[in-house]
């Protein structure tokens, strides 16, 4: 079922935001199956890439509310299409890194897979035309994007969600490597986490298996063209589906 929402406000790489027709205060969130790496030099589209990523940013969401975790998620509509708080999104991306990886071992000679703890927390720059680019603490202050206060409160948030989610994909025999979240001030001005939590965002290892491909169920495997994308992501919501409350439906 495609749900009739409002007009488009906003179109992303990975999700397109309408406006809703019942409320000013909320939207809503299309999924799409276009995939990117590399600030969009490589895309690709991925039947069901959208629907996967919606229903397990759902329950994880829906996971991390139930810890008193503020997001920015109302509920489910169809298969690919969520229910959200409009926000005025806060132009930076929280980075938590629990396994070295990425970015991390291209740009610093730790090696991949040595182990962070505790979680090493990146921030950057949200802005596609600069290529989403690294903060030190004395940028992050002159850009005045977010006071001091604020910038505890997001941290306090981003390791808080880290530790819930690390615990809940242990559960499930995956290990969270990295993810990145966004977040966002509501109508109230309270901050919550907004964007997604899905593959397309975090780095999750299968410990089912030491193969150092196979074991890849993340975004990782478009980037290094190791094929079975969809089948990765498809997996992650089988085994996240299996731990979880099924996730509300919008209104
Ligand atoms: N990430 C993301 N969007 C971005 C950049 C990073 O979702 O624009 C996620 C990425 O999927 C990974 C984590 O953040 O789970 C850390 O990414 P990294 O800095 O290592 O960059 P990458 O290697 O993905 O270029």
């Amino acid at each position: 079922m495609i749900p009739n929402p409002g007009p488009l406000l906003y179109e992303g790489k990975a999700k397109r935001v309408f406006k809703s027709i019942d409320s000013d205060d909320e939207v809503v969130v299309e999924f799409k199956n276009t995939a990117t790496a590399f600030n969009a030099l490589k895309k690709a589209e991925f039947e069901d890439k959208g629907r996967l990523n919606c229903q397990i940013s759902a329950y994880l969401f829906e996971l991390l509310e139930q810890e008193g975790i503020p997001t920015h998620y109302l509920g489910l509509m169809s298969d690919s299409w969520m229910g959200a708080q409009k926000v005025e999104v806060i132009p930076l991306e929280i980075v938590i890194r629990n396994v070295a990886a990425g970015s991390l071992c291209r740009e610093t000679p730790i090696k991949p897979g040595t182990n962070l703890s505790p979680a090493l927390l990146d921030i950057y720059y949200k802005d596609d035309s600069l290529g989403d680019p690294l903060l030190t603490e004395e940028r992050l202050e002159r850009l005045e994007v977010i006071n001091h206060q604020e910038k505890n409160e997001i941290e306090n948030l981003a390791r808080t969600i880290n530790r819930l989610l690390t615990a809940f994909f242990v559960e499930i025999d995956l290990t969270l490597v990295d993810f990145k979240l966004e977040f966002g001030t509501n109508h109230e001005g309270q901050i919550i986490l907004a964007d997604e939590i899905s593959p397309d965002t975090c780095r999750l290892w299968d410990k089912r298996t030491s193969d150092p491909k196979k074991r890849i169920l993340d975004k990782d495997r478009f980037r290094q063209d190791l094929g079975f994308v969809v089948d990765a992501y498809g997996e992650v919501l089988k085994r996240v589906q299996g731990a979880c409350a099924k996730p509300r439906n919008y209104r």
